[in-house]
């Protein structure tokens, strides 16, 4: 059994950290949240006094943090790359900017430390069920190394390429998935106000050809998928802050590709209203209220 250093203990880091433990590992955890912290010692964790700390001797590290700049901070301010064996393997699962992770896995491989970036898709469900989709990037021994810590906490793990590339797919992914909802909603806003019943819409657009997983397994109207946020008042689920988060990372993409993602830019300046209006900690699918 290994010993994995889990830095990052929040809502989706916690249930992933506890898997390790499930799966017979020594997890090492570090969070600045004291309350993050013993939700894990509680559960057979080891509390560390500093990220470093924690990934001293260990045989991997696991990052599950909020944006770029943490990432750099434990990574690199906090002396995590300096800390690690030469034989470990570091995850940063994070959902981050393209040009952070790869200055990250940069900085490590320049100490001849394999590293991938592996954001994922699913949310808090899927971290506790250990049902994530990891997409990765990285060397491919950087790679092989890396998977059998990612089965433990994922189902589907796909080597996207090189370093950056898993935080590429993420952006491309959650962008169609951002302008996908604020599409559906219209559909069924629109046919609701024209006299159609949001029930045979689904009924025939779920076979048809506007079929998509923001109608099929998230429909924003209520009363149809009965596991969708819409049936709990829009509770997330995926609350629209992170959906804009995500957005705003395939616009600075897309700024430095020279990509022109037009209806990307409309779905983050839609997602960007909803959040000024209050509604950041609502589920992205509520931007049906709005139409
Ligand atoms: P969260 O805010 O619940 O957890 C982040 C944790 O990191 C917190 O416990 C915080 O205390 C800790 N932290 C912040 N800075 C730190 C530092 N310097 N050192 C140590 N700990 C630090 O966030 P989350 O929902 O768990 O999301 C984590 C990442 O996963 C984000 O990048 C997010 O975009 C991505 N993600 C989230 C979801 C979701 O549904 N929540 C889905 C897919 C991807």
């Amino acid at each position: 059994m290994a010993i994995i250093a889990f830095i990052g203990l929040g809502n989706m880091g916690g249930p992933m950290a506890k898997n390790q433990l499930k799966a017979g590992h020594t997890v090492r955890v570090f969070d600045l949240s004291a309350d993050a912290v013993k939700t894990l010692t509680d559960a057979g964790g080891q509390a560390a006094g500093s990220p470093a700390e924690a990934a001293k001797d260990a045989d991997a590290v696991i990052t599950m943090l909020p944006a770029g700049k943490h990432v750099k901070q434990v990574y690199i301010d906090d002396g995590v790359i300096d800390a690690v064996a030469k034989g470990a393997v570091l995850m940063d699962c994070s959902t981050v900017d393209v040009p952070s992770a790869r200055e990250v896995i940069s900085a490590a491989e320049g100490k001849g430390v394999l590293m991938v970036d592996a954001p994922v898709s699913g949310g808090v469900a899927a971290s506790e069920a250990g049902t994530l989709t990891f997409m990765v990037g990285g060397s491919d021994a950087a790679f092989t190394a890396a998977k059998p810590f990612l089965d433990v906490m994922g189902k589907t793990i796909v080597h996207a390429g090189p370093a950056g590339n898993g935080q590429v797919a993420k952006v491309c992914n959650n962008m169609l998935l951002g302008i996908s909802m604020i599409g559906t909603c219209e559909a069924f806003s629109l046919g609701e106000k024209l006299g159609l019943d949001p029930k045979v819409l689904f009924e025939i657009s779920s076979k048809a050809s506007g079929q998509c997983w923001s109608m099929t397994s998230y429909c924003p109207a209520p009363g149809i998928v009965p596991t969708a946020p819409s049936n709990r008042d829009y509770k997330p689920g995926f609350a629209a802050a992170m959906m804009l988060k995500d957005l705003r990372l395939s616009q600075d993409a897309a700024a430095t590709a020279s990509a022109k993602t037009p209806m990307g830019k409309a779905a983050t300046e839609f997602y960007e209203k909803f959040v000024e209006d209050g509604n950041g900690g609502v589920d992205f699918s509520g931007v049906i209220r709005e139409l």
